[in-house]
C-alpha cells in the first residue's frame, strides 16, 4: 500500500513540527508528518529539570497538541528511505512516497556506547539529563549528595546541545555551595574536547565558574567502561593514553550519539561520516546528493551546534528551498550555522552563547554583555524560552 504527498517530513520533534507550521503559513497544502511519538518534548527544560529548577511535566505536550492544523499526521516511523524511488518505508509495513522529502528524526541516544553504562544508569547514583524519565533522577541524586565524589561526563563526537553536560555540573555545585556541603564533595568533569568550549571568549568565562565551584576538570578524556554494581568508571586521557580508574557517588552520565541506525543505512549518508550523518550542503540544507530531499536539525552532518536554536534558524531557509525546488527554482535560503547555548552557570545567571560556522560570537541581545555571565535566568531559561518554543517556533512565527 502507498500514498502520495507533495511534501513528507520525517520527524515531528522540535526541526519537524517548526518547518511544517512554517510550510502552511507559506501556502504548502499537501504536507504529512511520520512521527511515532504520541508526546512531544520541549528538551532544553531537561536541564533545568535535573537541576531542581523545573518539573518534568512542564517538558511534554500531546503531539496533537503541537502538529499544525491541515497537516497529516502518519502515525508511524520510518524505518527506511529509497531516494530513487521518492519513497520512505514505514515500520506498519507501507510506504509513503514525495515530491519532497524533509528528514528531521534527530538523534539517536547509544546507551551501550560505553560498555556498563546502560546496566548502571538510573540506579546507585547515575543519572542523565538526556531522557525525560532520568532528568527527574538527576535532582534526586544532587540533592542526596552531601560528601564524596560527584562526577560529570561529556562523551566524544557531536552531540545534542554540547553545553548540556557541564550546565548540570554548575547547577549541582551551586545547590551544594547554598547548602553548604560544596567543599566536602570532590567535583569531577570529564570533557573529550582541548577546552571548555569551542568558542574562545565564552571558554575563558568556563575556566573561571569550573574554577569557582572547585571542579577537577580532565579535558581530553573518556570514559571507556562503568562498573555500576562497584561505583567506578575507567576514564581515559586521549592525549597522555593515561588510565585511571575513578570511584563515584554521583555521576551525570551523557550517552555517545549518532544518526539513527536506519537513517545510517540509507543512501542519503556521506560514507565518510563516522557517526552516519545525513549529507547536506551547509548553507542550503539541501542533500548533497539528491536534490528532492533537505534535512535539519540533529540528524544531518552539518557543522554547527545540535541545537533547538540552530533549528530555528535553520527552518526558514529549508521552506525557502523547498518552496522554491517545487517551482522549478532554486531558493534563496541560506543557514549561517548560527547555533546558540545558554550556558546555567548557577542556580541563578546563564551565559549566553550565540555563535555561527565560524565560531564569531553573534550576541543578540541589544544592551547586556553576553561575554559574562547575567542574572536573568529565572525569567530567560525558565519562562522566556519555553514561551518562545511553544508559542512561536513550532506555530512557525519566529
Ligand atoms: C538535556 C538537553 C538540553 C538541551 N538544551 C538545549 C538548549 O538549551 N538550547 C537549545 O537550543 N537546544 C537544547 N537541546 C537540544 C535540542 O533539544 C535538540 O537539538 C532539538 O530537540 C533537536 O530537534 P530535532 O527535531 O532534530 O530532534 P528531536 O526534537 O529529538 O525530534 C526528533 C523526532 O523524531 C521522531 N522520530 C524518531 N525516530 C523516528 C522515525 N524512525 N520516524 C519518524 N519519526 C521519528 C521522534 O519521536 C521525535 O519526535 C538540549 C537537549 C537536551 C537533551
Amino acid at each position: 500500500m502507498s500514498t502520495h504527498y507533495q511534501i513528507v517530513i520525517i520527524g515531528g520533534g522540535s526541526a519537524g513540527i517548526t518547518v511544517a507550521a512554517r510550510l502552511k503559513r507559506s501556502g504548502a497544502r499537501d504536507v504529512a508528518v511520520i512521527e511515532p511519538s504520541d508526546v512531544h518534548y520541549y528538551q532544553p527544560l531537561w536541564t533545568l529539570v535535573g537541576g531542581g529548577r523545573a518539573k518534568d511535566a512542564e517538558s511534554v505536550r500531546p503531539m496533537a497538541w503541537v502538529m499544525p492544523r491541515g497537516v497529516t499526521w502518519i502515525h508511524d516511523a520510518a524505518s527506511g528511505i529509497d531516494p530513487e524511488a521518492n519513497s520512505v518505508q514505514l515500520a506498519s509495513g507501507t510506504t509513503v512516497t514525495y515530491d519532497r522529502l524533509i528528514v528531521a528524526p534527530g538523534i539517536q541516544l547509544n546507551w551501550n556506547g560505553i560498555p556498563g553504562l546502560a546496566d548502571a544508569m538510573g540506579k546507585d547514583g547515575v543519572s542523565s539529563n538526556y531522557d525525560y524519565y532520568l532528568a527527574p533522577k538527576t535532582w534526586e541524586n544532587v540533592q542526596r549528595t552531601r560528601s564524596g565524589t560527584a562526577v560529570f561526563h561529556m562523551p566524544a563526537g557531536p552531540i545534542k546541545c554540547a553545553g548540556a553536560p557541564q550546565k548540570i555540573a554548575y547547577l549541582a555545585a551551586d545547590f551544594w555551595r547554598e547548602q553548604g556541603v560544596l567543599d566536602n564533595i570532590r567535583k569531577v568533569m570529564i570533557l573529550p574536547t582541548p577546552g571548555m568550549f569551542g568558542v574562545k571568549v565564552w571558554s575563558d568565562v568556563l575556566v573561571d565558574v569550573a574554577a569557582r565551584y572547585g571542579f577537577e576538570v580532565h579535558l581530553n578524556s573518556v570514559v571507556t567502561s562503568m562498573d555500576g554494581a562497584a561505583n567506578t568508571m575507567e576514564v581515559k586521557n586521549n592525549e597522555t593514553g593515561e588510565t585511571q580508574t575513578l570511584p563515584y557517588n554521583f555521576a551525570h552520565m551523557v550517552p555517545p550519539q549518532s544518526a539513527p541506525d536506519w537513517l545510517a543505512k540509507t543512501s542519503l549518508v556521506d560514507p565518510a561520516s563516522p557517526f552516519g550523518y545525513m549529507a547536506v550542503d551547509k548553507h542550503t540544507l539541501q542533500s548533497t546528493i539528491y536534490p528532492e530531499v533537505f534535512g535539519l536539525g540533529d540528524c544531518t552532518n552539518s557543522p554547527n551546534s545540535k541545537t533547538g536554536a540552530a533549528i530555528r534558524k535553520q527552518a526558514p531557509v529549508v521552506v525557502d528551498n523547498v518552496m522554491a525546488s517545487l517551482k522549478g527554482g532554486v531558493g534563496a535560503g541560506h543557514y549561517d550555522g548560527y547555533a546558540s547555548c545558554p550556558i546555567t552557570t548557577s542556580r541563578k545567571k546563564l551565559l549566553l552563547c550565540e555563535f555561527d560556522y565560524d565560531l564569531n560570537p553573534r550576541p543578540s541581545l541589544k544592551g547586556v554583555n553576553q561575554m559574562k555571565e547575567i542574572t536573568d535566568f529565572n525569567r530567560f531559561k525558565k519562562v522566556g524560552l519555553p514561551r518562545l518554543y511553544w508559542d512561536l517556533m513550532l506555530k512557525g512565527r519566529v
